[in-house]
């Protein structure tokens, strides 16, 4: 089956006992059984729940993976992941990672003993020279967060199997819609369906898809061990979501690239980053890898931050607010939000400057974004005069 059926069928067959088209919420927590060791095969809702079971089914439909496993966050699922890890282990990440992965690496695994190494993002050379005897895991975002470059996953996933590493995938940016990273050679994708695959900014969810069998094991042992699961009613909402995961993804693609042309040569605008512009450096293996470019787009002003302020207070339309994925557009200023636990030599070094400006482009009529932005772009000019007031010139 294609995509868009799988998002609305895997794991979700009628319901056995009542033949409810879409999947029941169980809301329980418990199981009542026929004998001893004699169940339907759930006994308590931390270590499986039918409502969640549906979520993991379909989700590794998406990611074409054998196994699936939902958690109550995206952090929740990347902790489930670095559970594998053990003092003395080395990780090598990309160095344009979601802050709150950068911070467990740091704040949570360095102290117990896990040493971290990260590299240039796009530079696949680089993982290979960091590689140790002790490296365990590769772990990678592409596209990055905030400035959109590309991982080659292939790539990369050639460096890892040569050295017997494992390779994650946090393909929350992309969704399966756009990149499948297991189908490239990478072993596990890690999800904060929070984002795109729910698509309603109405639930904190994540989730892991592996078709790797040892992995799934360790994985799910720690999904029960530590208990980080959704809820019944959270696992039934990503459901409901993934359904108009394709649909939604073809319309975030469409506005993104025309919000991009549109930033593209404004005169107060410094760069665009957005893969799907030709004059992106990582354009040819965004064809390559995706079957689209994404519903994120970065752009830098060319002005100070008090510009970027007057500019994020006229926005109508796009709300300024951390997160993405949601079918409304969203407006977010990295350095003071997602990406302020980063230390700021650190976060300069690496672009994420006080006029970068991330947009999560909703799937509202691209006119409506597009005169939004350009009405708040000119509140900047009007502000310091850079572009030439047509009205004020004619009075
Ligand atoms: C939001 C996000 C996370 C964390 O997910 P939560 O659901 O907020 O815990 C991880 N990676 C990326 C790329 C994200 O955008």
């Amino acid at each position: 089956m294609e995509f868009a059926t799988r998002a609305i069928h895997a794991g979700q067959e009628a319901d056995p006992s009542t033949g409810a088209t879409i999947t029941p919420i169980f809301q329980t927590s418990t199981y009542t059984q026929q004998g001893l060791g004699d169940n339907k095969g759930f006994e308590y809702s931390r270590t499986g729940n039918p409502t969640r079971a549906a979520l993991e089914a379909c989700l590794a439909a998406l990611e074409n993976a054998r196994f699936g496993l939902a958690f109550g966050s995206g952090m929740a699922a990347a902790s489930a992941v670095l559970s594998v890890l053990r003092p003395g282990d080395h990780v090598i990440a990309g160095d344009d990672l979601y802050g709150g992965t950068y911070r467990i690496f740091e704040r949570v695994l360095r102290p117990m003993g896990v040493t971290f190494d990260y590299v240039p993002a796009r530079e696949t050379a680089a993982y290979a020279a960091a590689v140790r005897p002790e490296t365990k895991l590769i772990w990678v975002e592409t596209p990055t967060n905030p400035l959109l470059s590309l991982v080659d996953i292939a790539a990369v996933a050639a460096v890892a199997r040569e050295h017997g590493a494992v390779l994650i995938v946090d393909n929350t940016f992309a969704t399966p819609y756009l990149q499948r990273p297991l189908d490239l050679g990478a072993h596990v994708v890690v999800h904060s369906t929070t984002k795109y695959i729910n698509g309603h900014s109405d639930v904190v969810g994540g989730a892991i898809l592996t078709s790797d069998e040892h992995l799934y094991t360790d994985f799910k042992f720690y999904q029960n061990a530590a208990g980080g699961v959704p809820s019944p009613f959270d696992s039934w909402l990503v459901l409901r979501g993934a359904k108009t995961l394709a649909v939604r993804m073809r319309q975030h693609c469409e506005n993104a690239m025309g919000v991009a042309r549109f930033l593209d040569g404004h005169p107060l605008v410094r760069a665009v980053y957005y893969p799907g512009l030709p004059s992106h450096p990582d354009h040819a293996l965004a064809r390559r890898q995706m079957t689209d470019f994404g519903g994120m787009v970065s752009f830098a002003f060319d002005g100070t931050r008090e510009d970027v302020d007057t500019f994020v207070r006229g926005l109508r339309v796009f709300a300024l607010a951390e997160s993405l994925g949601g079918v409304e557009s969203l407006c977010c200023h990295p350095a003071s939000m997602t990406h302020g636990s980063i230390p700021v030599e650190e976060r300069e070094r690496r672009g994420v400057t006080e006029t970068l400006l991330r947009l999560s482009v909703g799937i509202e009529d691209v006119r409506d974004l597009i005169a939004d932005l350009d009405q708040a772009l000119g509140r900047v000019a009007h502000a310091d005069a850079r572009i030439p007031d047509t009205a004020a010139a004619a009075r």
